[in-house]
């Protein structure tokens, strides 16, 4: 069976054929860090995990880029309300750059405990001010732009596929604008680029550009570090079902409109909610619970990764303490088993596992080729666990097969894998460095800085000792 995926664009469940045989291009819309991320942001990024991992253990060679906003995102995704970072900022008497350093780490400190594999290229929109600014000035020379009020606009009326992702009716849409909706705006839909009229007094991130001195819209970073890292056009775009009508269909039509190609992004990858009761759960609304929550409760962050893979990604997963208390309990038993099954097979899986435990393999891999189904994907683990008839050495290669799709770290008994890195990453950013010590040494100072300030880009830091120069995360 061939990967499919379900396809917002379109609405319908395709068959997977990447842009270039054997890779993928992979953007995530990332956090706002101007809060801890919520059990139901955190539901989004354990998906995109999910996806990733599926893709490489089918052979696919994937670029994973992820986003962290800390500019530009109002409390209003249609431009409306305060910047949520310098709202924040402000409430905790803090710099922008502190609650967002913060907040970063803290995203990643979560990401981590719940086995997500960090993305290659993790960018903050901060330290991609020119590409923005680059890629507004394309969307303006095409036409596509106007100025008024102090900011510059994108005008949807010359982009006639403008909605299509999100089946919007643009008649409608003018009928139900808001009252006290933005009177510069030709339409209620059309949406800023660049802000120089800033809602803050005082406002601390701003920088030049040819509209003034300002601050970009949200919707414009993601278009422009997207295309930075996966090209004009890539396979896989994804976020919350939320981003649909407005963050997404947004930056569909900035990017076709600076770039000309289309479509931009082939497949279109969105996660439902997950709700408290019958409410999304939401930062706003107060009524969203942390990844540390659980774990002052006594919870497992795997708990909670093991509760989310027995929901499909496309289907809305309620969240209560008695579903969590129960995924903790089968969670246990999973080890339990496990660790029975290892024992039995003297500790050691099988090299190729072959026998009855393929066939469980087979049935899990296809239940994740058919659009990430990872219930059905569980129930074949659980399967190949109560089967006393497969071989035990095969069995347990088998499992921990499965497990690098799950990522449930049940390999941690026989060696500790959380936090790992992606390996095509480790081995680009030790080319790097190597081709770096190779510019020094060739006395090009500006290379080699260059090389260190393009990874700082992405977040990793390189640093030079005695040993020779290693490697660490920003966050
Ligand atoms: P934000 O930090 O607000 O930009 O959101 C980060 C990600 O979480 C986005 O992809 C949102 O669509 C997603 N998201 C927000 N709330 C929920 C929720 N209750 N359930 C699932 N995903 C969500
Ligand atoms: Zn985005």
């Amino acid at each position: 069976m061939a990967f499919a995926l379900y396809n917002t664009l379109g609405r319908k469940v395709e068959v997977f054929q990447p842009i270039t045989t054997g890779k993928v291009g992979f953007y995530g819309c990332g956090p706002t860090v101007y809060n801890y991320a919520h059990l139901g942001n955190l539901r989004a990024y354990v998906t995109h995990d999910l996806l990733t991992r599926t893709l490489r253990c089918l052979g696919y060679e994937v670029t994973h880029v992820m986003n962290i906003t800390d500019v530009g995102h109002l409390s209003g995704d249609d431009d409306s309300g305060d910047d949520k970072m310098v709202k924040s900022a402000a409430e905790r008497g803090k710099t922008v750059l502190e609650v967002a350093d913060f907040y970063t780490r803290a995203f990643f400190h979560d990401t981590g405990r719940l086995g997500i594999i960090r993305p290659a290229v993790v960018c903050k929109a901060t330290d991609h001010i020119d590409d923005m600014i680059a890629l507004i000035r394309r969307i303006e020379a095409n036409g596509y732009t106007y100025f008024a009020g102090g900011n510059l606009y994108f005008d949807i009326s010359k982009f006639p596929s403008y909605g299509e992702l999100a089946g919007l009716r643009l008649d409608e849409s003018r009928i139900q604008a808001r009252t006290g909706a933005d009177e510069y705006k030709r339409n209620p839909r059309d949406f800023v680029l660049w802000f120089t009229r800033s809602k803050f007094e005082n406002r601390a991130l701003v920088w030049d550009s040819p509209w003034g001195r300002g601050y970009p819209g949200w919707h414009i970073e993601c278009s422009a570090m997207s295309i930075k890292y996966l090209g004009d056009r890539f396979d896989i775009h994804a976020g919350g079902i939320d981003h649909i009508p407005i963050h997404h269909t947004n930056e569909i039509a900035q990017s076709e409109a600076a770039t000309g190609k289309r479509p931009w992004v082939r497949y279109w990858v969105h996660n439902e909610f997950l709700l408290t009761d019958k409410d999304k759960m939401s930062k706003s609304a107060g009524t969203f619970l942390t990844l540390q929550a659980l774990t002052d409760r006594g919870y497992d962050p795997l708990d909670y990764r093991y509760f989310l893979l027995g929901g499909h990604y496309r289907s809305q997963l309620q969240f209560s303490w008695e579903a969590l208390e129960g995924a903790r309990n089968a969670r246990k038993s999973l080890r339990d088993r496990l660790r029975a099954l290892s024992a039995k097979a003297g500790g050691k899986a099988a090299g190729d596992p072959g026998g009855s435990a393929a066939e469980y393999t087979g049935a899990f891999l296809k239940a994740m080729e058919d659009d990430l189904s990872s219930p059905r994907a569980l129930a074949e683990l659980w399967g190949l666990l109560k089967d006393n008839a497969a071989d035990p050495a095969d069995a347990l290669a088998a499992v921990l097969d499965m497990d690098r799709v799950l990522g449930l770290n049940l390999e941690a008994d026989i060696h500790e894998r959380n936090g790992a890195e992606d390996p095509a990453l480790v081995r680009e950013i030790e080319r790097l460095i190597a081709e770096r010590g190779a510019a020094k040494k060739a006395r090009d100072f500006a290379k080699a800085d260059a090389v260190r300030a393009a990874l700082k880009e992405r977040g990793i830091i390189l640093e030079d000792g005695p040993a020779g120069t290693v490697w660490r995360r920003e966050w």
